[in-house]
Parts: structure tokens; sequence; C-alpha cells
């Protein structure tokens, strides 16, 4: 009798329609490997040395203001640039290049250069989440923006240099790629079922509770069905909301509530400031498209320990991606965590 919690097995992403090889057998080996403690991590609340700290200097010649909640400006090495010359090239069939403008953004969450989303404080989060409405609104109505995304990369394993809490925008005049594979999956479900992909993935998660993290009136937090990550986590709007835009006042609060309780949980799993790559990804510039519904993807790298962390290597390079434990197991092991962070306890 084939069974998930045993045998190996794929699993289907319904949102980019790719496969993840699952091999829950293999968690059985034995672990040889040593698990490390690392030493508690203490900041300063300010750092002369960090670019993003209120009143210090960045690169060519600029100063940030001594700003008092969040501050937005453009990325002094912006991978796009506005105002670039549109046209493309296609010397062969097989041969294409397109010109790529856009903007890219950086938010500082706060002030302080110690605190991380796990440890601001939920009225200072619901600003950063305000902050982010804005400036989805804002860059959306830009000309020549097809596409924004938010994104926040933390931990140096996550190849973030800057501890200081902060987040990226990088608004583009292309649809990228992963939008694109779950645009083309959102469309089609929804002109065939009048409902959202995600407002059916989301009911029946919410009936079988195995994958929840924890949930609030306005989100669910779940580790999905085919999770790639060891602890990736989805958060999934409750109402089929296309964008940050369309959330109310209390939605809008209730995001904020549901970014800290998920990054307190990573941090408790370990004892360590989490690493992850997290973003949204929302309905693209242009007129409404009810089959879009606003989620966001937490990807952390981390496995078992502090240290010890996944890579996409080897077979999943060249075949597919894998991973041992169940996405059942792993939301369990989030799920029995403690809202509480464990800097904050005695
Ligand atoms: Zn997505």
């Amino acid at each position: 009798m084939f069974d998930l919690t045993e045998h190996p097995h794929r699993r289907y992403n319904p949102l980019t329609r790719e496969w993840v090889l699952v091999s829950p057998h293999r968690t059985k080996r034995p672990w040889q490997g040593q698990v490390e403690k690392l030493a508690p991590e203490t900041r300063p609340q300010y750092d002369l040395k960090c670019y993003l700290c209120p009143g210090n200097d960045r690169a060519g010649g600029h100063k940030n203001p001594v700003y008092q909640n969040t501050f937005v400006f453009e990325n002094d090495f912006a991978a796009l640039i506005p105002g670039t010359p549109s046209g493309s090239v296609a010397p062969h069939p097989l041969i294409q290049a397109e010109a790529a403008s856009g903007v890219c953004k950086v938010i500082c969450f706060s002030p302080r250069h110690d605190l991380t989303v796990a440890e601001m404080e939920l009225a200072d989060l619901r600003t950063v989440v305000d902050t982010w409405v804005d400036q989805y609104v804002e860059l959306n109505q830009t000309a020549g923006i097809a596409y924004v995304e938010i994104f926040e990369n933390r931990g140096e394993m996550m190849g973030c240099s800057n501890p200081h809490p902060h987040c990226q925008i990088w608004a583009s005049s292309i649809v990228p790629n992963e939008v694109a594979k779950e645009a083309a999956a959102q469309e089609e479900y929804f002109a065939a079922n009048g409902r959202t992909l995600l407002t059916d993935y989301l009911e029946f998660e919410l009936k079988s509770g195995e994958r929840l993290v924890c949930v609030n009136d306005h989100f669910a937090a779940l580790v999905p069905w085919w999770a790639v990550w060891p602890f990736e986590v989805m958060l999934i709007s409750r109402r089929a909301a296309t964008g940050l835009d369309e959330l109310s006042s209390d939605e809008r609060d209730g995001l904020a509530d549901i970014l800290k309780r998920v990054t307190t949980r990573y941090d408790n799993l370990f004892e360590i400031s989490f690493p992850y790559s997290f973003g949204f990804h929302q309905r693209p510039a242009g007129p409404r498209n009810p089959a879009w519904h606003l989620h966001a993807h937490f990807y952390p790298p981390l496995l078992r320990s502090a240290t010890v962390r996944k890579f996409l290597v080897g077979y999943e390079m060249l075949a597919m991606p894998q991973r041992d434990i169940t996405a059942e197991s792993a939301a369990a092991r989030l799920r029995d965590l403690t809202e509480v962070h464990y800097r904050t306890r005695s």
C-alpha cells in the first residue's frame, strides 16, 4: 500500500506546474554530522559602519536622513535602470534578447540596526506593510512597469551582507519567470472554475490542518504540499485579494501579525536569527486580474540545525528538486513551536 510517510513519491505544484521528489524514508538514516550551537548574536541598535542606519553615508555621496520608522530609497547598485531604451535582437530564432528597464529600491523596516521582523513591534510591522502597499501602488502605476517584486533576503547564508532589517523592490518592464508560471496556472484555473486556484487550495488545507503552521482571520501560514525547501512556508490571504493594495486595514494588521508569528517560529526552530528569502506574488501591473491571489513565499535553506543547510545541487540542478522530510512533518515541527521569541525568554 502506497504510503506518503514511507515511500518515495513526487508531488505536484499546481502554481508552477512542476514536480518535487519526496524521499521520506531517508530521514530514517542516521545523521552523522555534528549539531553546532552558534554563539548568540549581539548587534548594536546603531552601527556607524552600516549604510542603512539613520544619518549614515551611502555609496555615491548619499546620506540617509535620520528616519523614524521606514525609509525608502533607490538602490545605489540597481540591477534595473529606468529609461533603458526598449528594443530587442533576434539574429536567429534560438537567439533572443530583449531590453529590460525598471526601478530597484530598498526599504529599511526600522531605524534599529539590531531588530528583525520577528522582534519588531506589531505597530511597526504594520507601518512596513503600509509602506509596501504605497510602493506597490506607486510602481504599478509607473509607465513601463509590468511587475513589482517585493522581497527580503535575510541572513549571510542567503548572501545578505547587511543585518539591518530591510527588503528590496525590483519593479521591471518584464514579468519575471516565477510570476509568469504562476500567472499562467492561475489564469487557466480561474477560467475553468470561476474561483482562484489558491481559494480552493486553502480550503483544502484549512480542512485538513496537516500542513498549517498558524492562521488568523485574514491570513494562513502553511507548508505547501509541494514544498521544496525543508521549512518552506506560504502565506495566503484568506480572501482572494489580487494584490497588497486591495487589503483592508484589518487585513493589513493580519498580515503584520502573521509575519511576526511565522518569523518568530522560524527563529525559535534552531534558536538563531533564521535565514530565508521571502517575497510576495501578486497581480502584475495593468487592469485588475481576478485570477491572481495574493500570497507570499518563505524559502529558508536550513535543514536540521543552525549550520546544516539544504543545497539545490546535483540531481536537483540536473533533474528535479528533492526533499527528505515531508511537508507534514515540517509543518508539525513549526506548529509545535512557541510564539514567544527565544531572545525574550529569560
Ligand atoms: Zn507564488
